[in-house]
């Protein structure tokens, strides 16, 4: 079986050789952390963001959109707390030169723990069978009870740095449990410092007019400092929310893995308005409403799971992240946070403005406390292509790559394909698809073999290969091919636009958030 590793290489290759992700500028031998979408990712990505967005503004009668700027005053910045204190802990190894973050050297290191906890585990399950019973395994198996110490002991010690913000004890931390660079081998390590993540540019046109301004380094801010604009105007009732999808930039220190950590990408967040003293009952709604939406898809329930945070934003009274199982490991797609009133307070002691609501049922005004729900384009769209990418054995011996992409995703919703390049074949099947192009974002294609037509699909997820033949220009049927089960059958052409709908429409994917 392939490794973890060769999957995730596979699927990197895979996304360029079919035009879903380019790394940035390539001709230059590209930019760190910078990628570009390709003729398939684009459609792709777009589809992703439109599911998101319709589902927080069409299933929820209280949520609006914006499209706020990504320039911002500088003092928004200075309010939010991202000047003084967006940092991440970065360490270095002195021999291989390479930048680490030393929490996530830490979190390896949990997760390493973990790793053998679950090894010892299966190994047991296999030897005891039917009779293995895990709560006592962990009572009486001695180098499983070790582990489990060792991983809460670290666990407990890595917290307590992180909120004492104690970067010393993380360096210590990474010396006592031994961690070492994974380029070099070695434990020569520097100390751990501060690094900010935002980018900051000059704005205006003489040197000493400019003002310094910063690419923000997420998109909430736009929503916070647009509040009172949109209650107003907008007539918004709390409990409401505020939807907004737009490029965000920070400076990582680490920028690996692809499209999961980039300098510059897109995020999808809503802000979400409530009474104060409410709050935390809407953080549990919208952590189930939220795992909902990304069950919806089917990309496999048991690849979810929710992660508490350890240390709390100093504006957070709860937060989690949903975690999706990438080629990587668990890992964070989306955060949701419980920020208190901090934000809106923060903005209108910065701006001298009051910034509150008039509840007319209690007859009282008050600032509103704000659940924000954040998740990363780019990291939903490396989700969902890690589980759509799969390798099949087929009968014949032969493998098929394919992309089992939910069709309300697919770049591509149907090929049509004349069975050969003559005899008026080609005429009809551009018929067919100058009807269905209104509806479907359809491809035609007439080279090669109508085997590798279809692989040609397969590998960028098209649920419908639709072949055109002599047959069709009698009865005006044509054969429909299903990715997924490669089955084929006959359908008149008049059906076909009802059965790509049925597969390909959003719609069934809003529903199933509701259930
Ligand atoms: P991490 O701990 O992985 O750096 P974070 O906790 O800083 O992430 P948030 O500030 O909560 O992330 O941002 C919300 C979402 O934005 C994340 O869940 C993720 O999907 C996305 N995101 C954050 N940073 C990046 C990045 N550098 N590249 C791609 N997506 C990102």
């Amino acid at each position: 079986m392939a490794s973890q590793e060769d999957v995730f290489k596979k699927l990197v290759a895979h996304c360029k050789e079919y035009g879903f992700v380019f790394p940035s500028s390539e001709i230059y031998d590209g930019l760190g952390a910078v990628y570009d979408y390709g003729q398939m990712g684009v459609e792709l990505k777009n589809n992703i963001k439109k599911y998101w967005y319709d589902s927080m503004t069409l299933l929820h009668e209280n949520i609006v959109g914006i499209d706020a700027a990504i320039f911002m005053h500088p003092t928004t910045w200075k309010a939010s707390g991202h000047v003084d204190a967006f940092n991440d802990p970065l360490i270095d190894n002195k021999d291989s030169k390479k930048r680490y973050r030393a929490d996530v050297l830490i979190e390896e290191q949990i997760a390493k723990y973990e790793e053998k906890i679950e090894k010892e585990c299966n190994k047991a399950a296999k030897k005891f069978g039917d009779s293995f019973d895990k709560a006592m395994f962990f009572e009486t198996n001695s180098r499983v009870k070790e582990y489990v110490t060792k991983k809460e002991n670290l666990h407990t010690r890595f917290a307590k740095a992180l909120n004492d913000n104690d970067l010393a004890e993380l360096k210590q931390i990474i010396i006592d449990e031994e961690i070492v660079c994974p380029i070099s081998g070695t434990k020569n390590w520097t100390d751990v410092r501060q690094f900010n993540l935002m980018f900051s540019t000059e704005m205006g046109a003489s040197a000493d007019g400019a003002m310094k301004v910063y690419l923000r380094p997420e998109t909430a801010q736009g929503i916070f400092v647009n509040y009172l604009n949109v209650q107003k105007t907008g007539r918004m009732k709390i409990p409401f929310g505020i939807a907004q999808i737009g490029k965000a930039f920070r400076n990582e220190i680490v920028a690996r893995q692809f499209v999961f950590r980039m300098r510059e990408f897109e995020q999808m967040e809503m802000q979400f308005f409530v009474k104060p003293g409410t709050e935390l009952e809407w953080f549990d709604k919208w952590k189930q409403t939220r795992l909902k939406w990304h069950k919806a898809l089917g990309l496999g329930d048991h690849k979810y799971r929710f992660h508490d945070h350890d240390k709390l934003a100093h504006y957070a009274n709860a937060a989690t992240d949903i975690e999706f199982e990438m080629p990587f490991g668990f890992k964070e797609v989306e955060g949701i946070h419980s920020r208190t009133d901090f934000d809106l307070s923060q903005h209108s002691k910065y701006s001298g403005k009051k910034i509150e609501y008039f509840d007319p049922e209690i007859n009282q005004s008050y600032t509103p406390y704000v659940i924000e729900t954040s998740i990363g384009v780019d990291r939903m769209f490396l989700s969902v292509m890690a589980a759509a990418y799969n390798e099949e054995q087929l009968e014949n011996g032969e493998t098929r790559v394919v992309l089992n992409l939910p069709p309300a995703l697919a770049p591509i919703k149907a090929c049509i394909m004349p069975l050969v390049k003559k005899d008026g074949l080609p005429e009809k099947a551009k018929e067919i698809i100058n009807d269905l192009k209104f509806d479907f974002r359809c491809q035609y294609d007439e080279k090669d073999s109508i085997g590798k037509r279809y692989r040609r699909q397969d590998a960028i997820g098209t649920p419908f290969c639709i072949t055109v033949d002599h047959d069709t220009l009698n009865d005006n049927c044509v054969t429909i091919r299903h990715r997924d089960t490669m089955l084929q059958e006959r359908v008149s052409i008049a059906n076909l636009a009802n059965i790509i709908n049925q597969k390909v429409s959003m719609k069934d994917l809003f529903k199933n958030q509701l259930i």
